[in-house]
């Protein structure tokens, strides 16, 4: 099966020769030189939901609900349904767009659309995270995957797959926050991040946790350099444990709303 429209939307983009002057794409390579579209995979048996389902309920970073919903109107009464969303964009199945980290960094309706269909490269670390609740993804956790996979494809998407989204259904395990206050759940290190930016062209950093950096850090030293660079991020990400390592595409389909600092997603993994 053929990703719809897919195919012939990055063969253009990548047989136009000087497609980042474009003008849709302008803002995000001032930010992010040397990043281009990848040819995601063309053919693809499943899609596996990378999304959580958002409630009032889901664990956020704050801890305050991160949606709330009002009825305006009702089948019953009005023939139609349709409610309002009071909606924190960085809650649930979210993405941090640049400028969530930055002052003058790319808002979400301005990500181009070619740059959020990509290799997916899921690096499990769940055994490491169920004995270190803190627990950082380093750089030879990436070393150890490229030693079975091969080297990270350009322009891909690098998961954390720290077994998190099995807690969920709890926010007192999935944030971690201890009787000081503070939250444990694992992220990435600022190292491998870095790593990621300077040896390899990684456009995306996804988690199944929170917050790209780990729970305990108060100075979110990922967040700072990773967004800043022009690159995106996802956070709270589902079923990592039903893809594969290597060889999926993922296809983030992000809220367009105009100045947005991220938003939710449905995350969709072609496999
Ligand atoms: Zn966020």
């Amino acid at each position: 099966m053929c990703v719809p429209g897919c195919q012939q939307v990055v063969h253009r983009a990548l047989s136009r020769r000087g497609f980042f002057s474009g003008a849709a794409a302008t803002g995000f390579a001032a930010t992010a030189p040397g990043l281009a579209i990848a040819a995601p995979a063309s053919r693809f048996t499943s899609v596996v939901d990378l999304t959580h389902t958002m409630s009032p309920d889901f664990p956020t970073f704050l801890g305050t609900p991160g949606i709330r919903m009002e009825k305006e109107f009702d089948f019953k009464k009005d023939g139609f349904n349709l409610y309002w969303w009071r909606l924190n964009e960085h809650a649930g199945t979210h993405m941090d767009a640049p400028i969530h980290f930055s002052e003058g960094g790319v808002t979400a309706e301005r990500i181009p659309a070619q740059t959020l269909v990509v290799p997916l490269s899921v690096v499990n670390v769940t055994a490491k995270a169920a004995r270190d609740s803190d627990y950082l993804l380093t750089r030879e956790d990436l070393a150890e995957w490229e030693k079975r996979h091969r080297r990270l494809p350009d322009n891909c998407c690098v998961a954390m797959h720290s077994g998190w989204a099995q807690h969920v259904g709890s926010a007192t395990k999935y944030a971690g926050k201890d009787a000081a206050g503070v939250l444990h759940f694992p992220g990435v290190s600022p190292g491998a991040a870095d790593w990621m930016m300077k040896e390899r062209k990684v456009v995306g950093l996804a988690v199944d946790t929170l917050s790209l950096d780990n729970g305990p850090s108060k100075d979110f030293k990922v967040h700072s350099a990773w967004l800043p660079s022009g690159r995106w991020g996802l956070e709270n990400v589902a079923n990592l444990d039903r893809v594969p390592a290597a060889g999926a595409t993922l296809v983030v389909g992000l809220a367009k709303v105009k100045d947005a600092t991220g938003g939710p997603a449905r995350l969709l993994a072609l496999v």
